[in-house]
């Protein structure tokens, strides 16, 4: 029970920013999805008689987060059960408030608690420039990364065809809206460095040319293929300092 596989990450609850896909973490055990002769808590009925109907669910339930495996679930659980009673009342209120209050900044598409994020509402940011990204996280880590103090645009995803994602799905209108109300002087473009996220460059670009705005792009410190999950606050840093012309 209280084995802890080697390399296996636990830190994910208190890192929302860090990347959990549990897929490849080695080592992490992965509740034998994959490896079928791999302890998988016996069997159901078992399991039930000795962990109670309850204990089961929670643990099925945490299994399921990313970068959870059955033994990590396991070890989650019992923890819960043994913990005091605010413990476990302040995670259950931080899971509701979750669902209830953290909705999208109507400006910018960044996550937010009302209608106005904290950055959308902050008189200390420069309104003159608009950091297009593809989703809320982007915006924590841009923010972790430091340095930009301009305004953001989410655009709640990627130009992806062959998925069915066209420009119609993305928050571009949003976006042509702010930049032509002509406060806004520069757009820079912080998407993934993907084949995705040139042809969501393109788009942007289009979009905005009718209107007299600068669009810049994050310098290509990212490598190629790399989303912005994977950059480091320092590269993001640099990135965005080094930005470039659109076209250069
Ligand atoms: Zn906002």
């Amino acid at each position: 029970m209280t084995y802890l596989a080697p390399g296996e990450y636990t830190g994910g609850i208190t890192n929302p920013g860090e990347y959990t896909g549990g897929i490849t973490n080695p080592g992490e055990y992965t509740g034998g999805i994959t490896n079928p002769g791999e302890y998988t808590g016996g069997n159901k009925a078992n399991r039930m008689d000795a962990y109670t109907e309850s204990l089961e669910r929670l643990i099925e339930a945490l299994g399921k987060l990313p970068g959870i495996g059955r033994r990590t679930a396991e070890r989650l659980a019992f923890h819960l059960l043994e913990a005091d009673a605010a413990e476990v009342a302040a995670l259950e209120q931080a899971l509701r408030d979750l669902k209830t209050k953290v909705g999208r900044c109507q400006e910018c598409g960044a996550l937010a608690e009302g209608p106005q994020c904290g950055i959308c509402a902050s008189p200390r940011r420069d309104r003159t420039r608009l950091c297009v990204v593809e989703k809320p996280r982007d915006v924590i880590r841009l923010e972790a990364a430091g340095g930009y103090d301009g305004l953001y645009h989410v655009l709640g995803g990627l130009l992806a065809p062959m998925d069915g994602v066209g420009p119609e799905q993305l928050n571009l209108a949003n976006l042509e809206k702010r930049a032509s109300g002509g406060e806004v002087q520069e757009v820079i473009l912080a998407l993934a460095a993907t084949a995705e996220g040139d042809g969501t460059a393109l788009a942007v670009a289009d979009r905005l040319k009718a209107h007299k705005v600068r669009l810049t792009r994050l310098a290509r410190g990212l490598a190629t293929g790399a989303s912005l999950d994977y950059a480091n606050p320092g590269m993001l840093a640099d990135a965005l300092r080094g930005r470039q012309e659109l076209g250069s």
